[in-house]
């Protein structure tokens, strides 16, 4: 069979090792989702294949921290929907957590002693903190830079010489939308690897390999998985980094089990259908809560008022499912009654599950920042994110204007 075309396609089927009908016309039973390869060993028929497959010169499994069916289904069935349209090679790899996995990509990228990194100001927070503490204690110094003004980007870039420029497709909670294809050019230029964390974006929004990034890195607990029950990460990447990136995962250990890779498999196949939805649920709520009077102001790249509103137009291909606004009424005690008014969506942390879920990101993902550093941001005590599902639009919408009726 040719290679299914389409995303929605391979999603479906990619990673899945179904016999052939010829094979299966034997009576023998074929399972059409991989099992779950609860197994920390593989047996060859003799030691001599073992040697070979430990050697990397016969494909096959060893030992579960260096590869596992069951891991490997899902890395492929990733694999197929990162692929760049260039066809140029490019490896997966799933770690335990989306963290385990940026470790594991700022390291391939040589981030050894005196090298430098430049970070976009309005990076996830343990990933800013990771780069200052865990590389920083080993001599790698990180800058700050604000991604989406390409002229401070040139200008740090020419000035630092950094190893490596550390972006995401699309930030938390402000919603900017990077400029992947005008950053590469500038990393290129300067030879410094270029790794963009897609977490919000998914490669159903882009590939940021076919945009020039060199590493590919997501939190697969958001989107990918979309259920909210299982925490995992991937690297994507090309040589030279997905060597180095499997190096690292099998000497530091931080592989992803087979139990949750099966569930990570399964979500995946629905990721087109989910985040199809959740894109067009975001945008009507955008869309409702701009012409709001209780709401200052709504961030989503759809808005034409987005600052990044025609950036998202030429490097995504939908404008994802978060939406954060700004209550009019001030202050920390605004957001928390509104969020507490909430019936439906439900109150908690993470993003890109089924479920619409509500934060206060002063208090959450950006709690560690100083409250100058977070006004800096744009992340205000009046700030309230919302990671959109696949509700009804009508029934998160009803439970927003409830919430909001209280104020
Ligand atoms: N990258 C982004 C953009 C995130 O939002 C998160 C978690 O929220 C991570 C990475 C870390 O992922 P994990 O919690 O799976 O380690």
């Amino acid at each position: 069979m040719n290679r299914p075309q389409h995303f929605e396609t391979r999603a479906v089927h990619s990673g899945e090792h179904r016999a052939s009908a010829e094979e299966g016309s034997d009576g023998t039973f074929y399972p059409i989702s991989t099992p779950i390869y609860a197994s920390t060993t593989f047996s060859h028929p003799n030691v001599e294949t073992t040697d070979r497959v430990l050697g990397g010169e016969e494909q096959g499994y060893s030992y579960a921290r260096y590869d596992n069916p069951t891991v490997r289904a899902f890395e492929e069935a990733l694999a197929s929907l990162e692929a760049p349209e260039s066809g140029a090679e490019i490896r997966t790899f799933a770690f335990a957590s989306g963290m385990a996995a940026t470790h594991a990509a700022l390291a391939a990228a040589e981030l050894t002693n005196e090298a430098t990194v430049l970070a976009a100001e309005q990076l996830y927070g343990s990933t800013a903190t990771l780069l200052v503490q865990v590389f920083g204690a080993n001599g790698v110094e990180t800058r700050f830079v604000d991604a989406y003004d390409l002229g401070a980007v040139e200008k740090k870039v020419a000035r630092l010489g950094p190893r490596a420029v550390v972006v995401e497709s699309i930030s938390n909670p402000l919603l900017r939308v990077a400029d992947i294809p005008a950053i590469s050019e500038i990393t290129r230029a300067a030879g410094a690897a270029l790794i963009v964390d897609n977490t919000f974006g998914t490669p159903l929004l882009q590939r940021p390999l076919d945009l020039g990034a060199d590493i590919v890195v997501h939190s697969a607990t958001k989107y990918l998985s979309g259920h909210g029950d299982l925490t995992a990460g991937v690297v994507v990447a090309g040589p030279p980094y997905s060597d180095a990136v499997e190096q690292l995962r099998k000497l530091v250990g931080g592989v992803l089990g087979p139990f949750e890779a099966w569930l990570a498999h399964r979500g995946l196949k629905t990721l087109p259908l989910r985040m199809g939805r959740q894109c067009e649920n975001a945008r009507t709520i955008a869309d409702h809560l701009a012409a709001h009077p209780k709401i200052r102001q709504v961030n989503h790249p759809s808005l034409e008022v987005h600052p990044d509103h025609t950036t998202a137009g030429r490097v995504l291909s939908d404008t994802g499912g978060l939406v954060s606004f700004e209550l009019a009424a001030e202050g920390r005690g605004a957001a928390f009654a509104f969020l507490d008014s909430l019936k439906l969506c439900v109150k908690a942390p993470s993003l890109g599950d089924i479920y619409t879920l509500a934060i206060h990101p002063a208090t959450s993902s950006h709690r560690e920042l100083s409250p100058s550093r977070r006004e800096r941001l744009g992340v205000g005590e009046n700030l309230v994110r919302l990671s959109v599902g696949i509700e009804h639009p009508e029934d998160i919408i009803s439970d927003l204007e409830q919430a909001l009726d209280r104020l």
